[in-house]
């Protein structure tokens, strides 16, 4: 059974609280722990890996993007400065205070950049693209597939998400507590199967372009661009 009024709930807190210190570092560049380090490494080849496929496309200047889920904007406000125009949100006030003086420091102009404290099914509008990265790995599946499902129908040409897959290794890795080390530091993770995943994109009418998988010792993020088939 899920409930996900409760886990966005416990999300929400979690990433007003301990969350938001924790993951504030990681997607910083100060002192952090080795594992730390190493999830940093990771995320940001995800980060990096999404900016080289907009960037190759040659018209992001062009460009609605909904950033779901922003965190510090680590993806949003490179996306601004390469002249896209962005909408960023997340249910965490702390992230978004967060991103928005990261923004103000790293932008000549924020102009193109708006910021909304929101949870991302209460999200409204059209945008050409919509990116939902490490998000989903907060949510049990059935809860990810009903995001996927409203993400979908914001996104007017393309949804890209990020997640941690479901394979063997993995649910070794995190049975035996290599995965997120350290129970008390983080909520639950988890994985999900990708033709699952890819299954709802099929079923809300996209097709995959491009995917990517990002593997450390402790991140692993598959990335999948879709997009509208019809
Ligand atoms: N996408 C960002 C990135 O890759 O840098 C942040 C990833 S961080 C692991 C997950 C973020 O998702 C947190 O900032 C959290 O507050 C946000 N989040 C979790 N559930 C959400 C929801 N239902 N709606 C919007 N944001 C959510």
């Amino acid at each position: 059974m899920t409930n996900t009024l409760d886990d966005k709930a416990i999300v929400k807190d979690y990433f007003n609280a301990t969350g938001f210190d924790r993951w504030r570092r990681i997607y910083g560049d100060g002192e952090v722990n080795k594992v730390q380090k190493d999830i940093r490494i990771g995320h940001q080849q995800t980060i990096d890996t999404v900016i080289g496929w907009l960037e190759n496309d040659d018209n992001l200047p062009n460009l609605s993007i909904c950033d779901a889920g922003c965190g510090v904007g680590s993806l949003s406000i490179p996306l601004a400065k390469a002249g896209a125009t962005i909408f960023a949100s997340d249910i965490s006030e702390k992230m978004v205070t967060e991103a928005k003086e990261r923004a103000a420091k790293e932008l000549a102009d924020t102009g193109k950049l708006t910021f909304a404290v929101q949870d991302l099914e209460a999200l409204t509008g059209q945008y050409h693209t919509v990116i939902c990265l490490d998000v989903l790995i907060h949510y049990p599946t059935e809860e990810a597939l009903g995001m996927i499902k409203h993400l979908g129908s914001l996104a007017q040409s393309r949804l890209i998400l990020s997640f941690a897959p479901k394979t063997c290794l993995l649910t070794i890795l995190k049975k035996i507590g290599q995965f997120f080390p350290g129970p008390s530091k983080t909520t639950r993770a988890y994985q999900h199967k990708e033709k699952t995943i890819i299954a709802a994109l099929n079923e809300n009418g996209f097709k995959i372009e491009r995917t990517s998988m990002t593997s450390t010792r402790f991140y692993f993020s598959r990335i999948l661009e879709a997009v509208r088939s019809e």
